[in-house]
């Protein structure tokens, strides 16, 4: 029986990737620095793995930024844009171009594009093919880091993107090929890897074909067997582990299993149901299994008792020599080590596992395997128990109110009192905005100084007392400045606010924070996300107490503002123990009750933002309706509580609402803002083909750059939006919130966009 690891986070554990890199971009530190903190931080995580037993550790999950990217650099996939800068450039800095855009020098190059991995919070880069495209390897990056592990006695197992996830995940930039087609070029250079990595004396190659847990057409199907096919052929010596991950095999475990493949990975947490199916297989006979058996997507302990009836039922089918021992996908989606977390409760911390200790699951969960009747065997079975039963009755976890509260929900807990019709009547009535009213997302700049008023609090060198009063003089110019301009609905600018979830997090019951757990976004980007251990409740206000200062202070409508229960529970580490859709309702009832106190405390608009209502889709269509009725039904409950005169939005970042568009109109949002400027309005399109009923604000300018709209651009995108929606229904808004931005622009923008509304309201 052989344990074996996916992949192991690379950022470092004290993030030392982000911050070389940063200084590396600033032209502060050396390409050779940078090369030294790289192979210091690989170094370390070879020997944890080893350190912990285990038997095959992976090369080639590090990365500088993304591994996809790293495999379009690799297979020469270089969009022609870069090949003049890739002339006269080192190789480091072609590929950071890639990653981040190119402006300087006489360059002006856009990165390839960005977007989620499946469905984690991980972002990639979009590999670009055109209808001509030729690949020629052109790296060495994986050959030299077998060479690194070799060179430390590691017995090391490279670890590729497979060629037809690659090419899946890739866009076509002409008309008239699929990428897909592409195939037959890109196998000569595959190979040419896995020639190169055989004649370094790699044995075993984990590709990675997460593609298999997704819808697949018939012909992809067919690629897959042709493919692996080819490849055997070419190495049949070389032993090939296949692995998918995030979802089931479903009806591609067919195609899987007939792969002339040497070992078949399984996600056991996503997909337990499939085990059976599996074993059962006749073909299954030349194979050996990988048993994804501790989660790789969250910080949970492994449940010893569960894992071990997986193995000891593949063992009995397959043999022990058969059966490996993995994560469920790879350990980049988790934190580091939770021995860096000084500050936790222990009660909570004896319940939690991070990369690190997933390794020591693994080799343990192998030993009792092995040699279940052993005195170390017994004792690591008896203290995860323990741990598991403490977890499972433990009041910090169990809110009786709460499970409750949950069950006693009716219907109309799930709907306004009036249809939209009825309660648009009453809002304008009641709120008296003018046709095309405008606003804003909710966040103004986070500048340094409002940083650096959180650190001062947090270090101790600020009094409450003293941010507050910082905090208030920012929201009392921002809404000054918002009056002057002329915005019709304002906001008080989130300055109180680190980031959209943390902060809820920090005053709701149920949740708590780690001081190191950071996990890779994109790039140099890292998110911390706070984890969800028990049932949630509200013990306090969370946004009254500055949401009435800003209506004092002003003297038109100030929207009230909170994050959705969906988008809270998509960015962090949820509980394992109930369905997510439980702890979205358990949410959504404490922002119900921000919402009912904001209310009564005199606002007459809430906003409730779910920017990630979308990115929560599961990764098959099969599975969608469900997703989206609970997610759907979450954000009801948490805003069907008021009165029908109190306004209701929602924002939503940039989303195809096409196939989804149902749902967007059954969460009856009074108005949504979303992001559609740079689709020219198109995304409109959907919401004029429903009928969509209720009011929209199409966001008019990009807030990702600091570029100010002209207030002739945007009087166009408007009437464009009028072809689309009754002009009664259209509000007048930028893309998303501010934080990002300098005020400079803001400023600029906002005038233009004010202007420009004026301008909109006189024309009809
Ligand atoms: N209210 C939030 C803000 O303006 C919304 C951000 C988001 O949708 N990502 O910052
Ligand atoms: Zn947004």
């Amino acid at each position: 029986m052989q344990t074996h690891n996916l992949g192991y986070p690379r950022i470092g554990s004290q993030r030392e990737l982000k911050k070389a890199e940063e200084l590396f971009w600033a032209g502060k530190i050396s390409e050779q620095d940078l090369e030294d903190v790289s192979l210091q931080i690989k170094i370390s995580n070879w020997e944890t793995q080893k350190h912990a037993g285990i038997d095959w550790i992976p090369v080639n999950d590090f990365s500088l930024y993304d591994q996809v990217l790293d495999l379009s650099v690799l297979v020469g996939a270089v969009p022609e844009r870069f090949k003049k800068l890739a002339a006269q450039k080192s190789s480091n800095e072609l590929y950071f171009a890639m990653a981040r855009g190119y402006q300087k020098e006489g360059f002006d190059l856009k990165p390839l594009e960005m977007t989620k991995w499946f469905d984690t919070n991980y972002h990639y880069l979009v590999p670009e093919f055109t209808k001509s495209q030729t690949f020629s390897l052109s790296g060495d990056k994986p050959f030299r880091e077998f060479e690194e592990a070799q060179k430390l006695g590691i017995q090391a197992k490279p670890v590729l993107l497979g060629p037809i996830s690659y090419l899946l995940l890739g866009k076509e930039k002409e008309e008239g090929f699929s990428s897909i087609d592409l195939l037959d070029k890109l196998l000569p250079t595959y190979t040419a890897i896995l020639k190169k990595l055989q004649d370094l004396g790699a044995t075993w190659i984990q590709i990675d074909e997460p593609c298999l847990a997704l819808d697949l057409t018939a012909e992809v199907k067919v690629k897959y067997q042709e493919v692996y096919q080819r490849l055997h052929t070419a190495f049949p010596e070389l032993k090939i582990i296949l692995a998918n991950y995030f979802d089931c095999y479903g009806d591609n475990l067919d195609i899987a299993l007939s792969l002339p493949v040497d070992a078949l990975h399984l996600d056991l947490v996503r997909c337990p149901s499939q085990l059976d199916d599996i074993l059962a297989h006749p073909a299954l006979a030349h194979q050996a299994l990988s048993l994804g058996l501790v989660d790789g997507r969250n910080i949970w302990k492994n449940n010893y008792e569960n894992s071990l009836t997986y193995i000891r039922k593949a063992i009995e089918k397959l043999g022990k020599e058969k059966v490996w021992l993995a994560p469920s996908c790879s350990l980049l989606h988790t934190p580091y080590d939770l021995d860096l977390e000084i500050q936790l409760d222990p009660e909570l911390k004896d319940w939690l596992s991070f990369g690190k200790q997933k390794l020591d699951e693994l080799q343990e969960l192998k030993e009792i395997a092995i040699l279940p009747d052993a005195e170390h065997s017994l004792e690591y079975l008896k203290q995860n128990e323990q741990s598991i039963a403490k977890k499972a009755l433990s009041k910090k976890v169990h809110n009786k109110e709460v499970k409750n509260a949950l069950i006693s929900l009716k219907a109309s807990d799930f709907k306004r009192k009036a249809e939209f019709t009825s309660r648009q009547k009453i809002q304008k009535e009641k709120l008296q905005l003018p046709l095309f009213p405008t606003t804003t997302i909710g966040s103004f700049p986070q500048t340094k100084e409002v940083r650096l008023l959180r650190s001062k609090l947090k270090k101790g060198e600020l009094s409450q007392e003293q941010y507050d009063a910082e905090i208030e003089k920012a929201t009392t110019e921002v809404i000054h400045w918002q009056e002057e301009i002329g915005l019709d609905v304002l906001v008080h600018g989130e300055f109180e606010r680190n980031d959209m979830v943390e902060y809820f997090g920090e005053l709701l019951d149920g949740f708590a924070f780690t001081q190191h757990g950071w996990v890779q976004s994109y790039g140099s980007r890292c998110v911390k996300p706070p984890i969800i251990f028990g049932d949630v409740s509200r013990p306090v206000d969370m946004t009254v107490k500055w949401s009435v200062f800003a209506q004092k202070i002003a003297k038109r409508q100030v929207k009230g503002m909170l994050t959705g229960p969906v988008t809270i529970l998509q960015w962090s580490f949820v509980r394992d123990d109930q369905p997510r859709s439980t702890t979205a309702f358990q949410i959504a009832l404490a922002i119900r009750e921000e919402v009912l106190a904001l209310e009564k405390a005199g606002i007459q608009i809430i906003q409730i933002d779910e920017p990630a209502i979308r990115e929560g889709l599961p990764l098959r269509k099969k599975d969608w309706d469900n997703y989206l009725t609970w997610a759907i039904e979450a954000f009801r409950l948490s805003s069907s509580g008021v009165e029908d005169q109190t306004q209701v939005h929602t924002h939503m970042c940039y989303s195809e609402f096409n196939d989804i568009i149902s749902h967007i109109a059954n969460m009856d949002a009074d108005v949504i803002t979303i992001e559609t400027s740079r689709s020219e309005m198109e995304l409109l399109g959907a919401f004029k083909d429903f009928r969509y009923p209720n009011e929209i604000g199409p966001g008019v300018y990009d807030i990702h750059s600091p570029r100010v709209p002209k207030k002739e651009e945007i009087i166009d995108l408007i009437q464009k939006a009028m072809t689309y929606l009754p002009e009664d229904n259209i509000w007048i808004n930028p893309d998303c919130g501010l934080k990002t931005r300098q005020w400079e622009e803001t400023k600029a923008a906002l005038i233009n966009m004010v202007e420009a509304a004026k301008v909109l309201r006189s024309q009809v």
